[in-house]
């Protein structure tokens, strides 16, 4: 899977676009608005050309220690993309203070972007007597990109401009016991051509669709789940959604990556090069990066920090382990404390797990004894894991992310502090935080969108 990447087989090409294939670009002008305006604004009529330059295929990113001069590059763009997202309109000027690079670099860096398609000007700011500067922002007419999350339960998908602003999304539940490869794949190729139709974005203009499934996704592109429902050995899942939609490029990840990247991009990571982003939900995991990029590990499945162990002789677990952290601080292992301390708790939905942590956070925000107690004893299972990363990977900072941190985040975090405060060593833990994942929106689709505009600029 990261053989060569073939540059220069470009997109098939519709509608009102052009080839220029000589030039090596596919070249296509927005239809309708112009990109002439404010960010959220009004049409000059003006159709600039936009261009793509599209790879055949994405190859997922990655990072080792060594920095070569192509990571530093990829690094620097990803900056100024970034920085273009948060806080456009900007000048070449601001970008350039704002990420550190020099205006020249900066520059550099604008130019390459604007080539990409992704990058617009979108107006003119005067500067005090000389030339006046041009405002730029994210392409708001330039190529789109689409994430897609899938769990055991839906799948959801959405299409994305270049500020990865949600322009369409669509939602197919998935039947928890019909969960065969043939039948999630056509589910998913359902909602990319349901929100395709719904964004109204001609296929050739998609840089790609990011996937996030929830298991382990080898380097070939093989898929393993293990779900309550849902036992998957090696599917070759890369595979059959590239026969399925073979005109655009598929990146396949895990939501653990996916939920780092978008973190990484557009929440509390942000600005942050050394990150530990954790799902807490059913399931407990790590997503790492390591200066600003993922830490993906030999076999892409690094990051398994919810089966190391924290009991021994402990709880067993679903994947075969004994003892680890998942079984004490996914909602399972919350719900068994919560049955420890009270085994008639009316709080206590044994068959819905989110049922009941939705009542244990309500009940702790009421003051319920019962409820402090097991908020108390998930904070510090919780604390002790998370000093062991911060031992281990000494993060700058640690997010909480997944339905689980969504509900309890806020109660269980004062006691996840003041554990790991005791158990972690004093010079890791002094250049760490530890804050709850601020992105309102679903973080894993819009990861997997991330990472395909990460393949694109890479
Ligand atoms: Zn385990």
């Amino acid at each position: 899977m990261r053989g060569a990447q073939s540059e220069g087989e470009f997109l098939p090409l519709t509608g009102v676009q052009r080839a220029d294939r000589d030039a090596g670009y596919a070249r296509y002008t927005p239809s309708s608005t112009s990109q002439k305006k404010s960010v959220h604004g009004s049409s000059s009529g003006v159709h600039p050309v936009v261009t793509i330059r599209r790879p055949s295929r994405i190859e997922p990113r990655t990072t080792s220690l060594k920095r070569t001069y192509q990571d530093i590059r990829r690094t620097n763009r990803f900056a100024v993309m970034r920085h273009l997202i948060a806080t456009a309109p900007v000048v070449r000027r601001d970008i350039a203070a704002a990420t550190g690079l020099s205006v020249a670099t900066a520059s550099d860096i604008v130019n390459e972007l604007h080539e990409l398609g992704l990058l617009a000007e979108i107006g003119q700011q005067a500067s005090g007597g000389g030339r006046p500067r041009n405002l730029l922002a994210p392409a708001l007419e330039g190529p789109r990109l689409i994430g897609v999350d899938i769990a055991e339960t839906y799948v959801h998908v959405e299409v994305f401009d270049p500020a990865l602003r949600v322009l369409a999304r669509a939602e197919y539940e998935l039947h928890p016991h019909t969960n065969s490869p043939d039948y999630v794949v056509d589910r998913i190729v359902r909602g990319i051509d349901d929100a395709i139709a719904q964004a109204q974005v001609e296929r050739g203009r998609i840089l790609g669709v990011g996937v996030s499934i929830p298991g382990q996704v080898r380097p070939d592109g093989t898929a393993s789940v293990f779900a309550p429902n849902w036992q998957w050995n090696d599917v070759p899942l890369l595979a059959l959604l590239t026969e399925r939609v073979p005109d655009m490029p598929v990146i396949l990840d895990n939501p653990l990556r996916a939920s780092t990247v978008a973190e990484l991009w557009f929440g509390a990571a942000r600005g942050h090069e050394d990150v530990a982003v954790l799902t807490l939900g059913t399931g407990v995991g790590a997503g790492l990066a390591v200066q600003g990029a993922l830490y993906r590990g030999a076999t892409n499945t690094a990051g398994e920090w919810g089966h190391t162990n924290l009991v021994i002789d402990g709880r067993k677990c679903r994947r075969g382990c004994v003892g680890c952290v998942e079984t004490y601080v996914g909602a399972p292992g919350i719900m068994q404390h919560l049955a420890e301390t009270d085994p008639d708790s009316p709080l206590l939905h044994p068959d819905d797990q989110t049922a009941t942590i939705n009542a244990l956070a309500a009940a702790h925000a009421a003051g319920d004894p019962a409820a402090q107690q097991v908020i108390a004893t998930t904070g510090r299972y919780l604390g002790i894991a998370i000093a062991n990363l911060i031992n281990l990977c000494n993060p700058q900072i640690i997010v909480l992310t997944g339905w689980v941190a969504d509900s309890l985040g806020s109660a269980v975090l004062p006691h996840v502090r003041a554990t790991a405060a005791r158990y972690a060593l004093a010079e890791p833990w002094e250049g760490t935080e530890i804050s709850l994942c601020p992105i309102d929106r679903n973080p894993v689709s819009l990861g997997a969108a991330t990472l395909v505009l990460e393949g694109f600029l890479s």
